[in-house]
């Protein structure tokens, strides 16, 4: 049973390390930002909505993204655990899953924090494309398609984020140091914090952060 959250800021590799450690400790992947995109995809009144937020780099108000959070957090597979993937990105989030998750005497295992600096960040969004349906993440030169413009996991047409552009990533990024930063020493009082060098190639990243959380459920056994 684990209970993680995965934070760092755009483009640190949450969504890249979500999709390999959902297998490795069989837990499904919550992602707020996949979940906003299909709505906005479908044009559900919250999709609508979230999209104006979504195309000028700021977050999706708070009670939106926590209403969509705690209704997938009600779901029968999360019952044996579930890894946050970009929430919660505010303290407000964060207070909020914790009184949440206290109410049904529940709590976080482990937040890992995965850190790479922003010139990186700002690299790497520029070569990123996503799978238009599974949503999975590709780089164009460092972690590219078998075939190019076709997703390895589900054989759909790749695209780019609407909001990789070079000037929303800059937005992005202060947005993550204003309001999520914060975030980061919330989880490190609460002896929660794992940090993680996001720089380290994929597979070893994820073996970094196994081994940690591995380690942790140890100590406590
Ligand atoms: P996030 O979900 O945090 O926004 P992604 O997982 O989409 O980030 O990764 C952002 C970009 O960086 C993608 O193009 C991805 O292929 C690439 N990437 C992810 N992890 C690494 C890594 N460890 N080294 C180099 N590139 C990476
Ligand atoms: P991501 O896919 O995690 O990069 O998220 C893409 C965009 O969705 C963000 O820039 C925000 O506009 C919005 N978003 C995703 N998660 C949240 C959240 N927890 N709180 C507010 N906005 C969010």
């Amino acid at each position: 049973m684990m209970r993680l959250v995965l934070l760092g800021p755009p483009g640190a590799g949450k969504g890249t390390q979500a999709q390999f450690l959902t297998g490795r400790l069989a837990i499904p992947k919550i992602s707020t930002g996949e979940m906003l995109r299909q709505a906005a995809d479908r044009g559900t009144p919250l999709g609508v909505q979230a999209q104006r937020y979504i195309s000028r780099g700021e977050l999706v108000p708070d009670d939106l993204v926590v209403s969509l959070v705690e209704e997938r957090l009600q779901e029968p597979d999360v019952a044996a655990g579930f890894l946050l993937d970009g929430f919660p990105r505010t303290l407000n989030q964060a207070e909020t899953l914790d009184e949440w998750l206290a109410s049904r005497r529940q709590e976080l295992n482990a937040v890992v924090d995965l850190q790479v600096p922003d010139d990186v960040i700002v690299d790497r969004l520029a070569y990123r494309v996503v799978c238009s349906v599974c949503q999975a993440p590709y780089h164009l030169l460092i972690r590219p398609p078998r075939t190019p413009g076709v997703c390895d996991v589900c054989g759909s047409p790749l695209e780019q984020r609407a909001d990789d552009p070079a000037g929303l990533v800059r937005e992005r990024l202060r947005v993550y140091h204003e309001r999520t930063a914060p975030v980061t020493d919330y989880y490190r009082d609460r002896g929660l914090l794992v940090e993680v060098d996001g720089e380290l190639p994929v597979p070893q990243v994820t073996d970094v952060i196994v081994r940690e959380l591995t380690a942790r459920v140890l100590a406590r056994s």
